[in-house]
């Protein structure tokens, strides 16, 4: 069935990256719209195969253009129910990378494709070709849908139609799992879909932490895992409970062990220094540390500007992402930001200290009030000094944590060689061991002699310190 296809079809294609040079066409993206979504409806209102596209076609576009897109499947079966439309639509992300010469990133409204020269110089030239590859995939691989139609759309007006629509349909789904919390289950849910570029990645969904792309909450898991149990999403019995905190519990661990080939025996569920989630790289938003004030800055992928270290979302996620726990930075959903044990082993927001304006505006409701005017954004600071400034004169909880410090400042001529510069708190432990601080894009000033060192997001590894008497 695949032979009827002008492109091959296999998992191998997966990871494969479609730079601008060989690129014919780019579909919705940062620079665009588009979305996609999965329906569950009922048999009669599914016309098996079918495809509609409203808008132009491959063939109607020009090389090098962009172009929104939104894909909507709607399937019906049996067994299918609201709750596994995410994870229909998570391997819809899977299945069109599947595709040689599609590259598909990203999930819900965030989606962003490119199609290869290659592949239209080889008679890819028509949406429905891929949709009905989709289609077929999703049979084949999902046996409890039975019948599937897709249409997609790449008419501007008509996505702006539906979009809302679209939005209100991922909220809905991502509320359902406020009301219900860790302690209330006795099994979270694993995803192994992103191991396939990300091969340490242990994806635990439990209620009260959704998965780092966002795309599966703690029901999603569990319907995946009733219709299909060896399939990608799967349960992990919780075990005992090690430190309610930090969300660390015996199931976790020796799912982490097992699914990261021994690299990782503990995560922590909602900690974001010591054994932290670990990050494959769909993250919606990634975290990173800001050692300057001691606090934790959020940046998502819409941002296009530098945070106040000096980074950009998408140099942070490049060094976050591979499926590992990274100290000092880490990826999440958006909708973590609206749990009640949002990173709390390290103070839950009272750590936030910075976020892009956007991001801040759309969890806003979910920030505790007396908080919600002392996290920056980039139209309050540009950088780390005036961030500091910022964060002092609005008296942000994070301030508790420098007066220690600051009372016990050495003065300068009595520091040891090789102190860090402008610290003015005690860097976390476990940051110290991983020896976080040189990875960390430093900008701090200070220094001796007049000099000021500037190390950005450098990495320095010793392998061997010698000290010798001089004599
Ligand atoms: S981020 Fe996690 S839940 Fe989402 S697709 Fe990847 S492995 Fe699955």
């Amino acid at each position: 069935m695949a032979d009827e296809f002008p492109f091959e079809i296999s998992p191998m294609f997966e990871g494969e990256r479609i730079r601008k040079e060989g690129m014919y066409v780019e579909l919705a993206g940062p620079k665009s719209k588009g979305f996609e979504l999965v329906r569950a409806v009922e048999m009669g209102e599914v016309e098996d195969g079918k495809f509609t596209l409203i808008g132009p076609d491959i063939q109607d576009m020009e090389e090098g253009s962009r172009h929104p897109l939104a894909m909507i499947y709607k399937i019906a079966g049996e067994l299918v129910e609201a709750d596994l439309e995410s994870i229909v639509e998570r391997r819809n992300h899977e299945f069109q990378n599947y595709i040689q010469g599609l590259m598909h990133l990203n999930q819900r409204y965030d989606i962003w494709l490119r199609i290869s020269k290659d592949a239209v110089n080889k008679g890819m030239t028509s949406f429905e070709q891929i949709a009905k590859a989709i289609m077929m995939l999703f049979k084949n691989e999902l046996s409890f849908i039975e019948k599937v139609e897709a249409i997609y759309i790449t008419d501007l007006d008509e996505i702006e139609k539906e979009i809302g629509n679209a939005t209100e349909i991922y909220k809905a789904r991502d509320e359902r799992t406020r009301n219900l919390h860790d302690e209330d289950v006795d099994t979270f849910y694993g995803c192994t879909l992103c191991q396939s570029f990300a091969p340490t990645n242990v994806c635990v969904v439990s209620p009260d932490r959704v998965s780092l792309c966002g795309a599966i909450n703690w029901f999603d898991g569990r319907a995946a895992a009733k219709v299909d149990p060896e399939g990608p999403q799967f349960a992990i019995p919780k075990g005992e409970l090690i430190d309610a905190e930090s969300g660390e519990y015996t199931g976790i661990n020796e799912a982490a062990k097992k699914l990261s080939s021994g690299e990782y025996d503990r995560i922590k569920l909602h900690s974001f220094f010591d054994c932290p989630h670990t990050s494959c790289g769909c993250f919606e938003v990634v975290g990173f540390y800001i050692p300057e004030v001691d606090g934790i800055g959020w940046v998502d992928r819409d941002f296009p500007g530098t945070a106040p270290n000096g980074l950009q979302f998408s140099t942070m996620a490049g060094q976050t992402g591979g499926g590992k726990q990274v100290i000092g930075f880490l990826g999440i959903g958006i909708h973590y930001f609206r749990s009640p044990k949002f990173i709390q082993a390290d103070g839950g927001w009272n750590r936030v200290v910075w976020m892009p304006k956007l991001l801040k505006d759309k969890v806003y409701d979910d920030i505790p009030e007396e908080i919600r005017d002392k996290v920056a954004t980039e139209e309050d600071v540009a950088d780390v000094e005036s961030l500091k400034a910022f964060l002092k004169e609005r008296n942000h909880p994070v301030l508790e944590r420098w007066v220690e410090e600051e009372e016990e400042e050495v003065p300068e001529e009595e520091k040891a060689p090789g102190t860090l510069p402008q610290a003015g708190f005690a860097v976390p432990q476990m940051m110290q061991a991983a020896n976080f601080m040189p990875s960390m894009p430093m900008m701090s000033g200070g220094g001796s002699g007049g000099v000021r060192i500037v190390l950005k997001n450098a990495k320095v590894s010793i392998d061997k310190v010698i000290i010798k008497k001089e004599d």
